[in-house]
């Protein structure tokens, strides 16, 4: 990914999330594996300062080489450590990315590391999945969604969700499909979820008429996706 005379080639969903860094930002990018959003930012200005934090030695590795071989190794701190571990209050991080895990990992790395969030003004995170227990925990620890971006990649859907501090009050439908997806309805967003409607409906036909308790699950299921589409629920 690191092209020494044109710098980072960020991938699609990387440069979706940058483009939600606020400029100036001081950065803390969690499992930051090659550093490459960080290096990206730095690179093209939009930011002067980040900890590329990583839990595990090999990613660890990369980003320090990669963050030397862009000679920023002035601008970036790579970090060896779990989760917001990585930083601490005379870091003055403003912003922190999590990026590329799962969803119920990234509430992991959020509670263990709580008594620092009230330092930060800013979250943004791309969990890969388990996007409804994320929502779950910014909920109940006081924060708000400000922002929400559904993108694709190389064929797969991703979530992006920005939070500051405050409260908010999510329906069951906003924890699963997103306050600010589901009222948007934007073209990827029905796309991805008629997508699994499809599954959905594939999976039911195979389920034998015996398995009431089956079937009624995945129902409920399609009924939920079809009432966020604005679709008929009729035959449910
Ligand atoms: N953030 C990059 C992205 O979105 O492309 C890398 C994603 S990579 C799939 C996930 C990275 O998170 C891995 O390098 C992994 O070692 C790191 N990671 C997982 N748990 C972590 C934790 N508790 N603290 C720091 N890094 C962690």
């Amino acid at each position: 990914m690191q092209d020494k005379k044109k710098g980072i080639n960020l991938s699609e969903r990387l440069q979706e999330i940058a483009s939600f860094v606020p400029k100036g930002a001081r950065l803390l990018d969690v499992g930051s594996d090659h550093a490459y959003l960080p290096l990206y930012l730095l690179e093209n200005g939009h930011i002067d300062y980040a900890i590329a934090g990583e839990v595990a030695k090999g990613p660890y590795s990369s980003a320090v080489e990669n963050v030397g071989q862009a000679s920023l190794s002035e601008r970036v701190d790579v970090r060896l450590a779990d989760g917001l571990a990585a930083f601490t209050a005379a870091d003055k991080i403003d912003v922190i990315t999590i990026c590329g895990m799962g969803g119920r990992l990234m509430a992991e790395i959020l509670e263990a590391g709580k008594a620092k969030l009230s330092l930060v003004k800013q979250l943004i995170l791309q969990p890969n999945n388990c996007e409804d227990e994320l929502r779950l925990w910014l909920m109940a620890n006081g924060f708000v969604i400000t922002a929400e971006k559904m993108v694709t990649d190389k064929q797969k859907y991703y979530e992006i969700i920005v939070a500051e501090q405050g409260q908010m009050n999510l329906s069951a439908a906003d924890l699963r499909f997103g306050p600010f997806l589901r009222q948007e309805l934007s073209a990827v967003f029905k796309a991805r979820w008629q997508k699994e409607l499809s599954k959905l409906e594939q999976a039911l036909v195979k389920i034998p008429e015996t398995n009431e308790e089956a079937q009624l699950a995945v129902k409920a299921k399609i009924s939920q996706i079809k009432e966020v589409l604005h679709e008929s629920t009729a035959s449910y």
